[in-house]
């Protein structure tokens, strides 16, 4: 067993070693940073946040952002990759929406936490 004694004790030695254990579990905190990732670009953040409200297509959504379809294609695939867009065809259409998960709702509100506006919905 290794000593897991810190060479400063400024804290509960209890809390401390919960915590280096979380720590240690490398794989949990990328899955965070891969999230974070995503929403590391302003328009990802403009594409999820708008469909967290509603189901678009790559047309309407080009035109709301004011931006041309390519361009909105290229950020979707990877908030799609990431879970947090799902997408539906529906005949030759295909529409995209936030996901229904815990995830998606918390980055929903902490987006509009940060920008300090209430939710449109
Ligand atoms: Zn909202």
């Amino acid at each position: 067993m290794p000593d897991r004694t810190l060479p400063h004790h400024h804290n509960e030695e209890k809390m401390m070693n919960r915590m280096r254990t979380e720590l240690n579990k490398v794989d949990n905190f990328q899955a965070v940073a891969e999230i974070f990732k995503q929403l590391g670009d302003p328009t990802r953040v403009r594409i999820f946040w708008l469909l967290c409200h509603c189901e678009e297509c790559v047309i309407n959504i080009s035109a709301m952002l004011e931006m041309s379809s390519p361009a909105v294609s290229h950020h979707l695939r990877p908030l799609r990759n990431s879970g947090l867009v799902v997408s539906r065809r529906s005949g030759k259409e295909v529409y995209y929406r936030a996901s229904d998960t815990e995830q998606s709702r918390l980055l929903h509100q902490m987006i509009e936490l940060v920008m300090a506006i209430t939710c449109p919905n």
